[in-house]
Formats: C-alpha cells, sequence, structure tokens
C-alpha cells in the first residue's frame, strides 16, 4: 500500500510531463512555442480603432483622386464597421480571440516611453524593451543594446531559429545582426541564406530591378512573400516582420496608399495566421504580436503626415495579441495604462522566459496577455 501511494504520484509527473510533451506545452505552463512578430511603421492608432477619417478622404488634405472610390472601400456609417473594412482580419479573428491595447476613446492608452516618436527608438525600445537616449536618430549605427530576440538566441533553454525580416534597411543595425547571430533581411538585400526556389529567384529580382520610390525600402509585398519562403522553408520558432509602407506614404500624404498600406498589412498578418495554423509544427502553440514602432500627429493641420519629439500624439500606439495563452478578452477598454517597453517582456513571457530578471531596465510583461 505504502509504496502504490508513493508510485502514483510519479506515475501522475510522468504522464502529466508527457502530456506536456506531446502538446508542446512550454515552460510554466504555457502553450507558446512559437512568435510571430508583425510591426507596421507608425500606423495610427486612430484608424486602427475608427477606420478611415473622414476629413482625410479629400483631395486636399489626404491627396486622393477619386474620393468616391475610397469611400467605397472604406467607408461605413459606424466606427465598428469602418474599422473592420480597413483591417478586416485584425477586427474578426484578433478582436474575438485575442486581445486589442490602445483605444484612447475607451480608456485604454498604449504609448511609447522614449519620448522622441520616430523609428530607430520605437524599435530599440520594442525589441530590446527599454529607452535609450543614445538613440536619437535613425541613421545607420549599431545598436549597442541586445533585443530580446539575442537574449533568447543565447539562453540554453531555447532552442530553435530566430529570422527578422524588414522593408527598412536599417534594420541589421537594429538588430545589430552580426552579434546577434540570426538571419536579418532588410531594405533591397537579396535573400541568399536559404536554396533558391524559382519563387524566391523572382523575389530577389524584383527586389533589385523594380523602380525605387524610397531609396531605403522596397515595397511590402517583396519583404512579406520573402518572409513567407523563409517560413515555409525554415519554419524558424520566432518569425519576426517590419513593414514600412504605413509610414512612407503618410509622410508623403498619400492617404489611399497609407489605408491601402494598413489594409495590406492586416491581410499579411491573416496570410501568416493561416499559414502557420495549418502547419503542425505552429498550429495551436504560436502565438502572434502586432503592433506599430510609433503613432502620427492628429488630421488637423495635415499633422497626421508626421511624428516625432513636437509631436506629443505621436507617442500613442496600439498593440494586439492573439495565442493559445492569451485570453479572448478582445478590444481593451478602462483599464490601466501599457507600454512599448513591456512587449519585450511579455514575448518572453509566453515563451516561458523572465527577461526582466536580467535585463532590469525592461519594462515588465503585460500581465492580462499571459495566462493566470
Ligand atoms: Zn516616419
Amino acid at each position: 500500500m505504502k509504496s502504490a501511494a508513493h508510485q502514483f504520484p510519479i506515475a501522475v509527473f510522468i504522464f502529466l510531463a508527457a502530456a506536456a510533451a506531446l502538446f508542446g506545452q512550454g515552460p510554466a505552463g504555457r502553450k507558446t512555442r512559437n512568435i510571430i512578430f508583425v510591426m507596421t511603421d507608425g500606423l495610427r492608432w486612430e484608424e486602427v480603432f475608427n477606420g478611415a477619417e473622414a476629413s482625410l478622404t479629400d483631395k486636399q488634405k489626404g491627396k486622393v483622386d477619386d474620393v468616391a472610390a475610397l469611400k467605397k472601400a472604406y467607408w461605413r456609417d459606424t466606427t465598428e464597421e469602418r474599422r473592420a473594412a480597413l483591417m478586416p482580419f485584425l477586427w474578426s479573428v484578433v478582436s474575438k480571440n485575442g486581445q486589442i491595447y490602445g483605444n484612447r476613446e475607451k480608456g485604454s492608452d498604449a504609448y511609447v516611453t522614449n519620448g522622441l516618436n520616430f523609428s530607430y527608438p520605437g524599435y530599440n525600445e520594442t525589441l530590446c524593451g527599454f529607452a535609450d537616449a543614445r538613440i536619437n536618430s535613425n541613421n545607420k549605427f549599431l545598436n549597442p543594446n541586445g533585443t530580446v530576440f539575442e537574449w533568447l538566441k543565447q539562453k540554453q533553454s531555447f532552442q530553435g531559429d530566430i529570422a527578422a525580416f524588414g522593408a527598412w534597411d536599417l534594420f541589421p543595425y537594429i538588430f545589430n545582426a552580426e552579434r546577434a547571430g540570426f538571419l536579418v533581411n532588410a531594405g533591397y538585400a537579396p535573400l541568399t541564406a536559404i536554396p533558391q526556389t524559382p519563387r524566391l529567384e523572382l523575389l530577389n529580382r524584383l527586389k533589385a530591378e523594380t523602380p525605387r520610390v524610397w531609396d531605403d525600402e522596397p515595397f511590402d509585398p517583396i519583404t512579406f512573400y520573402t518572409a513567407m519562403e523563409y517560413l515555409k522553408e525554415k519554419k524558424p520558432r520566432i518569425l519576426y516582420l517590419s513593414l514600412g509602407e504605413t509610414d512612407d506614404w503618410a509622410h508623403a500624404g498619400n492617404y489611399k496608399e497609407y489605408l491601402n498600406a494598413a489594409h495590406r498589412a492586416d491581410d499579411y498578418v491573416r496570410v501568416l495566421w493561416e499559414t502557420v495554423q495549418s502547419m503542425p509544427e505552429y498550429r495551436g502553440n504560436t502565438t502572434l504580436i502586432f503592433s506599430p514602432d510609433h503613432g502620427r500627429g492628429k488630421a488637423e493641420h495635415n499633422k497626421w503626415r508626421d511624428h516625432g519629439e513636437k509631436l506629443p500624439d505621436s507617442k500613442y500606439i496600439w498593440i494586439a495579441f492573439l495565442g493559445p495563452d492569451t485570453a479572448a478578452l478582445g478590444e481593451r477598454s478602462h483599464i490601466a495604462a501599457v507600454t512599448q517597453n513591456q512587449i519585450a517582456a511579455t514575448l518572453a513571457a509566453l515563451l516561458g522566459e523572465d527577461y526582466p530578471a536580467d535585463v532590469p531596465k525592461a519594462g515588465k510583461p503585460i500581465v492580462d496577455v499571459l495566462p493566470h
């Protein structure tokens, strides 16, 4: 009897351990084993939560040639319909099964803490978990800070591939790619790290040969489909993708292309999500994170085009989470503010790792995103 009583808990323990291994459960009871992290540069919370803005769907203020056509695409009478027309995946699957932070009109603030409200400081804050006064320009200088990905890569407990794809050619600097030791493919650089398929060959050709509207980044589809090729071939545990057009078209004052870029970003997130759910390596154990690097100014006086230190409103962002460990609380309202410097620790915590224990200046995880 005595020995049986002792054996029973051991048998239960072995069973639970086997079950956890079978279902790919990570440490601390987390189901998340893989992360898909998509950022789209400078997409305002205003469009994410309210859809197309009427005052900018306009010839003068938004350089819209065919106002009727743009309204047909994105204008709807209610806020709910409008935002669903602009970002259908976010406002169906993510809002139903995940969480979305940052609707200021519903008492949910999300903001960057770096005080500069532009790209390199925002990517550094997001990926490293803290603002750094030394990161004060968008110049090509190697990040002195390690990102949470570099930290994970060095951990014994984290085994697996990490890869980052960025439209913007600054990402090899932001990640300090050589030091970090994982693939960072960005800007117009061809992807040569995996076998050349006809599809990848064509993508590399398009990268090299299509006219360049911006010297520092190609159009988003080229970056996105390149990342997709890598995902299918290498099945990384962490796939990072940063899209750039939402920022570029806003700076150009082109509201139609800005909205189209936001719409495409949402659709790329959908394709990524549906693709990973169709792959046994990822199904049921992958968490998606979706956010911008900064916000933008208000529509008045064309401030929506810009962002930065002089536009305090451009510190406000939005952050979305979808995955097996995150309660389906949908669009968050009337809650404490969350900050960009919490994303890195939240990402690590989803994988069962305590990032702020090693990097005390990093923001703490957003607790509501984690299982209780
Ligand atoms: Zn910008």
